[in-house]
């Protein structure tokens, strides 16, 4: 005769046999679809570094969470907020030489200068914004495999890594400047800003006067949207009028603020390549890496 612990602990283990068996027969399906909810959930892009974690927390801040997005065709899209046009707005942060921190706001100048190749090589033609503007405007024709070039913040290492590339190859970009920031340690001077604007190649444009959020009220947002902009005006440039929201994050009084100044065009960090006149001052972006550009659908 077993003694009596023993005697509960195999009663114990036939219970949870039983209860592990019934479910796997009985609602298999269900164990599986849990499995590869779980599966799909892991492979989604995760924030790397803490700093990329806060970035991505203040990008998504509980008051306003982000709708769902739901993936419509460009013919759907078209009917609901066209015209449309499908081309790929490029956005980078840092051009540097080694890859150094923050990484995921990095890309090295010798990938930089393979995805330009690239996009020559593709065939791709780069248009300025001013031209998606004036499609948005007159209803032109852009071309069918065309991509846009733009740069978040206004870094120093911009005129030193990404232009001569952008130069050399003849290539058009937009460079979304955080005024306050000009002539501060590590960021553009106003100077290169106007040497740069002179070649006609490269348009300095508006990330608001100090990169706060632009979820205010109305005259904080206005605030921060209009000193940047008489700044811009001032150096020449930010002409057509553009925008991009710092963190990605729109809000109705920057879109109203963004309509009284009668900007043409804002930029989120939302992913997609259809843009749609009806979107124009949410606009969706492609965030580029360290990859190839074929990796990005390019
Ligand atoms: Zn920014």
């Amino acid at each position: 005769m077993p003694k009596p612990a023993a005697r509960n602990l195999a009663a114990v283990l036939i219970a949870l046999l039983t209860v592990a068996a019934f479910l796997l027969i009985i609602n298999p399906k269900k164990i599986f679809e849990a499995y590869r909810a779980k599966k799909s959930n892991d492979s989604a892009p995760r924030p790397s570094t803490f700093k990329q974690l806060v970035e991505e927390q203040k990008s998504t801040p509980a008051a306003t969470p982000s709708p769902t997005p739901i993936p419509l065709t460009f013919e759907q899209m078209n009917d609901k907020y066209g015209p449309c046009v499908k081309s790929s707005v490029l956005m980078y942060h840092h051009i540097q030489k080694e890859l150094t921190e923050p990484e995921y706001l990095t890309v090295t100048t010798n990938v930089f200068r393979q995805q330009m190749d690239y996009l020559k090589k593709q065939g791709r033609v780069v248009i300025s914004l001013g031209e998606l503007a004036d499609f948005f405007k007159t209803g032109g024709n852009t071309p069918s495999k065309s991509a846009a070039l733009t740069f978040d913040d206004g870094y120093f290492d911009f005129f030193t890594e990404a232009f001569p590339i952008l130069k050399e190859l003849g290539l058009k970009a937009t460079v979304f400047v955080i005024t306050d920031e000009v002539n501060q340690p590590g960021y553009l001077t106003w100077d290169v800003i106007k040497e740069m604007n002179r070649s006609g190649l490269i348009n300095f444009a508006n990330h608001t006067r100090d990169h706060q959020n632009v979820g205010g009220d109305y005259s904080a947002v206005e605030q921060q949207i209009v000193i940047a902009d008489i700044a811009l005006k001032q150096a020449n440039t930010n002409v057509p009028k553009i925008f991009s929201y710092p963190y990605g994050i729109t809000s109705q009084n920057a879109i109203k603020v963004l309509e009284n100044l009668n900007y043409d065009l804002a930029f989120t960090t939302q992913s997609g390549n259809i843009l749609c006149q009806g979107q124009r001052l949410a606009l969706p972006r492609i965030r580029i890496g360290n990859s190839s550009l074929s990796y990005y659908e390019l």
